[in-house]
């Protein structure tokens, strides 16, 4: 049984599938006008293992993920490069994705762009306009009126007839205290330059939360199970999507709303505008790998703040060494063994490998708990490590199936992209070898020019206890 914290009910309640055997999840994506940085990386990589936790209960998934790639920031951004929206979003679309399998963040059923969808906005934004809870301002934009939906303010739990309403707010994003009618259509403007469809209201563009309402509602149906974002999202861009779909469909939309706290720097959340954010590739070509990354992301419970720091970098890449040693040492090649497991039949699982697997499942299961998990994944290798030189070559098939079957959820341990290493070339191996002894000399400044030697074709050195290592930059 999955449990799950639901942000609109303030309560612990099982996930469970409202049709068949599927969970129906909609997660708000990236606004393609940058590099995604690593803290809306935590936010894919909490809704990674959210869907990976479904699977491993065994019900099926269907996420959808939206690509904003038509807003304030990307106009601003094409326009300024004097280039077409499309070849400007095009570049981070691209990278978006590499960053993901880089992450080994499974991708959703549906990427779709708000650009390939206007028709269906219009069409929503029509019918809100037709149930007389939307208007046409002077100004030629279409707003939702908030004081015709009595249920505003649900998710965020704010009673807003106490509040200040009234006022018009076209930005996108906004504070509670200034809350008011919010933009569904955006009337062109002399600064969107050549961006601008067609429609009712005369020429203009989507506001960025009624392209959530119509997509999730085109992939997902007028009422599905699960929606997910940063929380930042929950207010007010998950609020008006609530308002937006319920109005028009008279249904309810969505039945659990989950949300994870931020990346933060220096106790701040980790934003391009306040300018303290890396980027998957800063820290990719500092040397770190993506598994380490992921590692880092998926650590700390999504409901807590998790500071960024490089020492928690360095923590992961000993804790993954731990978890590689163990896993290694009973599984001498590691591929080789998994097949062996998956064709065993029936296999012998130790007791005590049993009772970590057990309190693994509940930890996942118990709000997606993955400190506990984590805690339980190195219990397994402090016991695999004691009673290895006395376990049966059935015994570490069997454990090696249950590290197997727990990164199922993690996707750290067996990580597909750096398990295909690529052959170190020759000439490569030559200078690591050079360095290695310069290193023993105490050359410090030898081993740097080698070093660098090694990156100027094409290879990172790491350095670690066990000695350095290489991986090849992409
Ligand atoms: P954006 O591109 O700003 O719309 O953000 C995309 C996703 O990343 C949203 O789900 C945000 O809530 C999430 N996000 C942005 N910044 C952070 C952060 N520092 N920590 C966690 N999630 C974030
Ligand atoms: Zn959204």
């Amino acid at each position: 049984m999955m449990n799950v914290y639901n942000s609109l009910t303030r309560r612990v309640e099982e996930l469970k599938p409202l049709e068949g055997n599927e969970i129906r999840l909609y997660t708000c994506g990236p606004t393609v006008y940058n590099f995604a940085h690593i803290g809306n990386f935590r936010a894919y990589a909490f809704e990674d293992i959210l869907r990976r936790v479904v699977q491993f209960n065994g019900m099926k998934i269907r996420q959808v993920m939206n690509l904003t790639d038509v807003d304030d920031k990307t106009i601003r951004g094409a326009n300024a490069a004097g280039i077409a929206l499309t070849d400007y979003t095009k570049t981070y679309k691209d990278a978006f994705f590499a960053d993901l399998k880089k992450l080994n963040i499974q991708p959703a059923e549906v990427y779709p762009a708000a650009t390939d969808h206007i028709p269906e906005m219009i069409a929503l934004v029509q019918k809100l306009m037709e149930k007389g809870v939307a208007y046409q301002s002077e100004d030629g934009s279409v707003y939702f009126k908030v004081r015709e939906f009595p249920g505003y303010g649900k998710l965020a739990h704010i009673d807003f007839d106490n509040q200040r309403t009234g006022l018009r707010c076209a930005a996108d994003e906004y504070d509670k205290e200034n809350v008011g009618d919010f933009a569904l259509w955006k009337a062109w403007e002399e600064s969107d330059g050549p961006v601008g469809w067609d429609s009712p209201w005369g020429r203009g563009r989507p506001g960025w939360h009624i392209e959530c309402s119509a997509m999730s509602m085109k992939y997902l149906g007028e009422t599905f199970d699960l929606h997910t974002g940063g929380i930042d999202n929950l207010f007010p861009h998950h609020e008006n999507e609530i308002a937006q779909a319920e109005a028009a469909t008279g249904k309810e939309f969505v039945r659990t709303w989950m949300h994870c706290a931020h990346l933060r720097v220096n106790g701040e959340k980790m934003s391009k505008s306040a300018g303290n954010f890396f980027t998957l590739r800063d820290l990719l070509e500092k040397g770190y790998t993506g598994r380490e990354i992921r590692y880092v992301l998926i650590n700390a419970h999504y409901r807590t703040g998790l500071n960024f720091a490089f020492t928690a970098l360095e923590d992961a890449r000993k804790a993954l060494d731990k978890i590689d040693r163990c896993v290694e040492g009973i599984s001498g090649s590691r591929v080789e063994h998994v097949e062996r497991v998956e064709s065993a039949g029936h296999i012998v699982v130790p007791e005590w490998a049993k009772k970590c697997l057990a309190e693994f499942t509940e930890a996942v299961n118990d709000d997606l708990n993955l400190p506990r998990a984590f805690a339980a994944v190195f219990d397994l290798v402090r016991q695999t490590n004691g009673a290895a030189a006395t376990m049966t070559k059935e015994e570490s098939d069997a454990v090696l199936g249950v590290f197997k079957r727990m990164d199922e959820v993690l996707g750290v341990i067996f990580f597909e992209n750096e398990k295909k290493q690529e052959e170190v070339p020759a000439e490569v191996k030559a200078l690591l070898d050079a360095r290695a002894e310069a290193r023993k000399l105490k050359n410090w400044a030898e081993s740097d020019r080698l070093r660098d030697e090694i990156a100027a074709l094409g290879w990172t050195v790491k350095d670690s206890r066990d000695g350095q290592s290489v991986t090849k930059k992409s």
